[in-house]
């Protein structure tokens, strides 16, 4: 009760910066810092003598921890933070966790993570079997892993190569049931009873990724990434929701098309992410503003998460950026987009 109390307080959205730290190989040259933070302020130096300010409801600095060993706990600065968030998945509410940030930023980072420091997708498994395992209730749990690409769904827990997508794409459709509730129509849908089955299909999903993309010329910058986990709890009458679902989003890069020298069909899967990038504001600022109208259906990217985003939802959005000065242009407009959801 205390946990939803805070969370209600904070009211559905919490928005986080993340700074990418400087890499060896880009420490050569002449680097002028353009982004100062502190723990929940972000100072962007444009020119000279301009200045722009933005704030969040936390701000992670390129030495935050992903993992730290603390009294043989795994914990992290950033997986703490989103961890209240996992907590409501279990208490009923649905529940989405973004990253979102132009290519290069970090999102997989944050995401997956690596396998000496693991991200929050695995870290959040972990927790709901925890926390399922120390509650009163029995739950059941299923594991679903889909990629939007180009306006397409694919699922990622069927092998495919990047020739057969499209033929397996069509088969998969976003259905609104008469309470609301979204179903897409023959996605895999496996169910999973401990942590280790979970973790395995995450791994197998996110393999499934990467090798479509070397095949078609790593789309997995040009395409959203969706795991989500499913509980249904059988025994626990007064829960909002028997089932309930918590998204975990790795976005597609955020770089504008236009910007960039794309052409062909570089350019249109660029165009394909700006718009459904968009689209999802629109939607959450909508909710944010508690607009009469929600937005939903001008991309598959929301309309599969209709349900999840909502009054009744939680939401979280990382929105990563570049230390770098060339990079500025971008830093600018993912923190427009940061002040637009929040
Ligand atoms: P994106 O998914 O946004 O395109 P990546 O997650 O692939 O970006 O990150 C790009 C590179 O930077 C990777 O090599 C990643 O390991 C590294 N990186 C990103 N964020 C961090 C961080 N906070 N700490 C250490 N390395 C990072
Ligand atoms: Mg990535």
């Amino acid at each position: 009760q205390a946990l939803n109390d805070y969370l209600d307080l904070k009211g559905n959205i919490r928005v986080f910066c993340r700074i990418r730290p400087i890499t060896e190989g880009e420490k050569f040259g002449t680097l002028r810092p353009v982004v100062a933070a502190d723990s929940c302020n972000v100072l962007l130096r444009l020119s000279e003598s301009k200045t722009k300010h933005y704030c969040f409801d936390k701000v992670f600095h390129p030495h935050s921890s992903q993992v730290v060993l603390v009294t043989e706990k795994l914990t992290a600065e950033v997986f703490s933070e989103v961890e209240p968030v996992i907590k409501s998945a279990v208490d009923g509410y649905n529940a989405c966790i973004f990253a979102y940030g132009q290519t290069g930023t970090g999102k997989t980072f944050t995401m997956e993570g690596k396998p000496d420091c693991p991200g929050i997708v695995p870290l959040a498994i972990e927790a709901l079997f925890k926390q399922a395992a120390d509650s009163c209730h029995s739950f059941l749990f299923t594991f679903s892993m889909l990629e939007i690409y180009m306006g397409n769904l694919r699922d990622l827990l069927i092998p495919q190569t990047a020739k057969s997508t499209d033929s397996v794409a069509q088969c998969l459709s976003v259905q609104k049931d008469p309470k609301g509730g979204i179903e897409i129509d023959n996605l895999v849908t496996i169910r999973v009873s401990d942590f280790n089955q979970a973790k395995r299909l995450y791994g197998l999903g996110s393999r499934f990724r990467s090798t479509a993309s070397t095949n078609s010329n790593k789309t997995s910058s040009r395409s959203h990434c969706l795991t989500r986990v499913s509980m249904t709890c059988f025994d626990a009458p007064e829960r909002r929701r028997e089932t309930n679902k918590l998204w975990m989003i790795d976005l597609g890069g955020s770089e504008r098309v236009l910007k960039t020298k794309a052409w062909g069909r570089r350019l249109d899967e660029g165009k394909a992410i700006n718009l459904s990038l968009s689209a999802l504001g629109d939607v959450i600022n909508a909710l944010q503003r508690r607009k009469s109208h929600v937005p939903y259906r001008n991309s598959k990217l929301t309309q599969v998460l209709t349900d999840s985003l909502g009054e009744d939802s939680k939401t979280v959005m990382v929105v990563h950026i570049s230390p770098k000065e060339e990079d500025l242009c971008e830093t600018v407009c993912s923190l427009g987009f940061a002040t637009r959801v929040r």
